[in-house]
């Protein structure tokens, strides 16, 4: 038994040599056995059965067929140019065409020969016919039964050098032959019993080279189940060491809270904003540091949220920061802290990078004294001259703007104990998403709007219908209401969005005469951005103009109308995110999608979703499905993107068995000493002999 037997280099694997070795390091990261082994094919293409000529039609996108090939001959001229064959089998005839590699073909096809062929057909001229087919003499193998053909990730690169999914196939083969005696089992016998999963080697075997469907399915669902019951256990064992290693500060005094209950609150909290607020509190009596998740939808009313809790702290001699990542949101909760806090007498500052010297060393000394209870501001809170007398807890803000090392940062501003951690986030994220985003964070989600709320209307209306949305836009300017109308920004396209931008501000000036607009777009000063905001905020213009710029950090309660223009170019959770500007003050307020007559399917269910539906966490998951998990914002660097098999917008319920299963571990068997877990500490001891960093994601 060789514990390094997957560390060997691939060059030492048969038929790779020095060579394609450096291709397969270089174009696909690809360098020791474990890597090659892991290397997993995204599909499999069933090459089971065989299709007759006679039967193929244009539904079926590639065809499979077991045929003779008849003649050959050259046509065309230039790039033209290209080699006919003619492939028949008892039912028909059809044409197979090379444009390139044409001597290499011409050199090697047997006249008479029986070949298998699988490729995608058209239909040209009367006839089908096949571009560049893959084709393989028939032999008794390929054609009793046929077979299922991985695909895998290629490059373009590696296809010119001739190695496509067969090549990878073939060489994945002869080492997993070679594996075979090394490949340990990585889960427990009664995991595997419970769970109905197969062995690791069987699925290992079967997912590269499947026997048939079923097989496939077992394989893809014990190697999914393993990835994701790993990558919770992780997670899980990180949050039980939080509760069992890191004490916290016990908050059991409530008298500002209940000062406030009784003296200042200005409406009823919400069933949801109560049941939340609960968790936490019962959290901070735990004398276990917290470190929670609250999601809620844009105005589901995190804010008040975020001070009751902060109070917790006040009461208990303690202090509590905000931090957001940018300097308007920061603003802007400290705009509506600051409401909450003045009428209690509590003492609460703002810091951020463009506060002056002055003031800032003023914050810092309170901070230190401890006069100042609460701070919100940016990242300019984590510098190291950022010191209190005692944090006792700090609120995040869009946590996934921010990175693992900087919440760690601000832990370490309490020396003595850990403050309480609760991370806020606007962006609902589908279950499955939180659990491996998040999962070493509790999670509390206020999914219920306050009472009251007239829900937006939103509706899509096409270009050529701009006259009508305009008369619309001039009926709710005449009521004294706002307008927003966005267009999109992207960093590629820049100079003809801002174009668009510009063109649509002058249709816009043309189409409104007299009424005072507003611009506003990321490549203004901060100082003129500021200014336009302002003349906005203070009902001065009456139309706002401007690129996503405002999806975050913008509160103008009489801005009830906004126009997204190309609202095919934004993704789903961007559309709501920018929809949540409106429907913030009493009145009804509208939301309307324009595109173009021609949307793709995708962009028909997008903007179909946002008009049904105001809940952020339902749109979410269609956005999920839509995206898959490694586009959704804040997914990048966390880790999901890591997962090789599973897919977490389909694999939910396996996800869900995963995590019950090492909750229920580690819960029984922290330290992995019982006999009937022993497959699970060999496997952690061997990763962490190759990746002592597995546990980066905490
Ligand atoms: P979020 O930060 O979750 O987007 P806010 O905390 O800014 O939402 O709240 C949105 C608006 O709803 C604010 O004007 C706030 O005062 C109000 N609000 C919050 N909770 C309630 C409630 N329970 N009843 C009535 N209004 C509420
Ligand atoms: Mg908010």
């Amino acid at each position: 038994m060789n514990l390094n037997f997957f560390d060997t280099k691939i060059e030492f694997l048969k038929g790779i040599g020095p060579q394609r070795a450096a291709l397969l390091n270089k174009e696909l990261n690809i360098f020791t056995f474990r890597d090659l082994l892991q290397h997993y094919p995204f599909r499999h293409e069933d090459r089971t059965t065989f299709q007759q000529i006679r039967d193929i039609d244009e539904r079926i996108p590639n065809v499979h067929i077991k045929g003779r090939l008849r003649d050959w001959h050259l046509v065309g001229e230039g790039s033209k140019k290209r080699l006919v064959a003619t492939f028949s089998d008892s039912t028909g005839s059809m044409e197979l065409v090379w444009f390139q590699g044409i001597s290499y073909f011409e050199k090697y096809l047997r006249p008479n020969g029986e070949y298998i062929i699988y490729g995608k057909p058209a239909f040209f001229g009367g006839r089908w016919s096949i571009t560049h087919p893959e084709m393989d003499l028939a032999t008794p193998e390929n054609t009793a039964g046929g077979y299922w053909q991985p695909i895998y990730p290629l490059t373009e690169k590696l296809r010119r050098k001739n190695i496509d999914s067969k090549v990878i196939g073939k060489v994945i083969q002869q080492l997993l032959e070679m594996a075979w005696p090394n490949i340990k089992e990585t889960l427990p016998e009664y995991v595997m019993e419970k769970y109905r999963l197969i062995g690791k080697r069987d699925a290992l075997w079967q997912f590269h080279n499947p026997q048939n469907a079923a097989w496939l399915r077992q394989a893809q669902r014990r190697l999914k189940f393993e990835e994701l019951f790993y990558n919770q256990f992780r997670l899980i064992k990180n949050k039980l060491l939080h509760k069992t290693e890191f004490p916290g500060l016990v908050f059991k005094k409530t008298d500002l809270v209940h000062r406030f209950y009784k003296e200042h609150i200005p409406f009823e909290l919400t069933g949801a904003q109560t049941r939340v607020l609960k968790e936490i509190h019962s959290d901070l009596l735990t004398g276990k540091q917290m470190n929670r998740l609250l999601q809620g939808d844009v105005g589901s009313g995190k804010t008040i949220v975020a001070f009751i809790s902060m109070l917790f702290a006040l009461d208990n001699d303690a202090q509590a920061c905000l931090m957001a990542p940018t300097e308007i949101l920061a603003d802007q909760h400290y705009q509506g802290l600051r409401k909450f806090a003045e009428p209690l007498g509590v003492n609460i500052g703002k810091l951020t990078g463009s506060t002056r010297k002055k003031e800032r060393e003023r914050i810092h000394a309170q901070l230190l004294g401890g006069e100042m209870q609460i701070i919100v501001g940016t990242h300019a809170l984590i510098e190291d001259i950022v010191q209190f007398r005692n944090l006792g807890l700090c609120i995040i803000d869009e946590q996934h703007r921010f990175g693992v090392a900087q919440r760690a940062k601000l832990w370490a501003k309490n020396k003595r104990i850990n403050p309480h951690m609760l991370v806020m986030t606007a962006t609902p994220i589908p279950r499955t998403l939180a659990m491996t985003l998040y999962g070493d964070l509790d999670i509390s989600a206020i999914d219920e709007l306050p009472a009251g709320r007239k829900p937006i209307q939103t509706v899509h209306r096409y270009d050529a219908h701009r006259s009508s949305v305009f008369g619309f836009v001039k009926d709710e300017i005449a009521k004294g209401r706002q307008i927003y109308m966005v267009y999109p920004l992207i960093e590629e396209s820049e100079k003809l969005d801002l174009k668009d931008l510009m063109d649509g501000y002058e249709s816009v000036a043309r189409s409104f005469p007299g009424v005072p607009l507003s611009i506003l777009h990321g490549k203004m000063k901060a100082k003129d951005k500021d200014y336009e905001m302002q003349r906005f905020v203070n009902r001065e213009t009456k139309i706002m103009v401007a690129t996503t710029v405002i999806e975050v950090g913008v509160n103008v309660p009489n801005a009830s109308v906004m126009i997204i223009e190309n609202a095919e170019r934004f993704g789903l959770s961007q559309l709501h995110q920018l929809r949540g500007r409106v429907g913030r003050g009493a009145d009804q307020s509208y939301c309307i999608l324009m595109t173009s007559y021609k949307i793709s399917a995708d962009t028909r269910l997008r903007i179909e979703t946002m008009c049904r539906t105001n809940d952020g966490f339902e749109i979410s998951e269609v956005d999920l499905q839509l995206r898959g998990p490694g586009d959704l914002s804040g997914t990048q660097q966390s880790g999901v993107t890591d997962l090789l098999v599973a897919n977490l917008a389909q694999d939910g319920a396996i996800l869900k068995e995963a995590r019950i299963t090492a909750e229920a571990i580690l819960e029984s068997d922290q330290d992995l000493l019982q006999p009937e877990n022993s497959a699970i500490r060999l496997h952690l001891e061997n990763l962490g002999k190759e990746e002592s960093n597995w546990s980066r994601i905490s």
